[in-house]
């Protein structure tokens, strides 16, 4: 018997793993595996969303045109090359689908978000990996895996997961050593937030006409990763590229109506900055006096270095024992890791007290 085929590369993709949230037999279970907000959704999102959801029988407006305007007046930047996609995850495929393809080759970083890999990968392209240096994306590492084949490059900033920033002096040198027909993606997931001076999101790189598009995200400091919201600022020709391949009706009714209301919730962003700029602190230092490597992070979560892979798997196993799940790195390259959400107060003293438990084995 004969059965449809797929395309072989979709068969060499290793499909993507979400953060888990279920334990068997534990009660209260910590999903710290998602870098998601930890204070639940904006109450005005919640509310705006409650409110969209009597309207359901109506489609969303295809062009997200209140969100863009919303999105442009934040961040003083043009709706008109703005275009919105269900998660930044979307957009992602996208550029990778326009700008990729058979015979073309992309190029990110060795411990770089997977995905790119994963929409690369069905696309057709070739994805290479520049190796880092401390776990940094490495400007002349990435020029140097450039080809005459590549037409696209990926850089997180801060990166996931790892957590590492590129100053805004070195993201311009990497853009300067790059052909011009090469698009630059600068997926800043974890904008919000960097605490570090020389940081730029991409605003000012795209303004400057560099051949740049700058992903952002609402799953995260705003707290709707499960609306699926992203949007992306680019040169006009690659907004408008994407705006012809995009599902007419991609970001739903509900999620336009809390992601309006999301940026919209006074204070929001700032409180939450705040508190995972200490808790980041508290929690790494937690970590570092247990002997545990806390790698420097300037996102809303802390790359654990336990040494090795087998301790790394014992700390895993021992903290699910204690209801607290994190994220195993073994897809990245990094199998003596473990990438932690920063959660609540409570939920940091948790972890930490989790963590100091499984040194106590450790040693005993
Ligand atoms: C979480 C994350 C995203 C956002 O994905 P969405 O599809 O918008 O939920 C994008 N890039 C990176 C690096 C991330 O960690």
């Amino acid at each position: 018997m004969t059965a449809p085929r797929p395309r072989p590369e979709v068969m060499a993709i290793a499909a993507y793993v979400g953060g888990e949230h279920k334990l068997p037999g534990v009660n209260r279970v910590l999903k710290l595996s998602a870098n998601e907000g930890p204070f639940g959704p904006p109450p005005g999102a919640l509310k705006a969303a409650v409110k969209a959801a009597a309207e359901m029988n109506r489609y969303p407006d295809g062009g997200s045109i209140e969100l863009r305007r919303a999105v442009g007046a934040r961040h003083g930047i043009d709706p008109a090359r703005i275009v919105c996609g269900t998660g930044s995850d979307e957009l992602i495929q996208h550029i990778c689908h326009i700008y990729g393809g058979p015979g073309t080759d992309i190029v990110m970083s060795m411990h770089g978000f997977t995905m790119y890999q994963i929409a690369g990968t069905y696309a057709g392209s070739r994805v290479l990996k520049a190796p880092e240096r401390n776990l940094t994306t490495c400007v002349d590492e990435m020029l140097a895996a450039v080809t005459p084949e590549t037409t696209i490059m990926f850089v997180a900033n801060p990166n996931n997961p790892t957590g590492s920033l590129l100053p805004e002096t070195e993201m311009l040198r990497l853009r300067a050593g790059l052909r011009d027909d090469i698009l630059l993606v600068l997926d800043s997931a974890y904008a919000e937030y960097v605490e570090a001076a020389d940081y730029d999101a991409g605003t000012r790189m795209v303004d400057a006409g560099l051949n740049t598009i700058m992903l952002r995200t609402f799953s995260k400091i705003y707290g709707l990763g499960g609306m699926r919201v992203g949007w992306g600022y680019g040169p006009a020709e690659v907004i408008d590229a994407i705006n012809r391949v995009r599902g007419v009706f991609n970001v739903n009714l509900i999620a336009q109506a809390a992601a309006v209301a999301a940026l919209a919730e006074e204070g929001w962003v700032e409180t939450c900055k705040a508190h995972n700029t200490e808790w980041r602190a508290k929690l790494s230092a937690a970590m570092e006096r247990l002997g545990i490597v806390a790698h420097p992070t300037e996102g809303n979560f802390i790359l654990a270095d336990f040494g090795t892979a087998e301790r790394a798997k014992a700390a895993d196993a021992f903290l699910r024992t204690r209801g607290v799940i994190v994220r195993a790195m073994g897809a990245y390259d990094l199998p003596h890791c473990l990438r932690m959400t920063v959660g609540t107060a409570e939920e940091c003293g948790l972890v930490a007290e989790a963590l100091a438990g499984f040194t106590a084995t450790q040693h005993g």
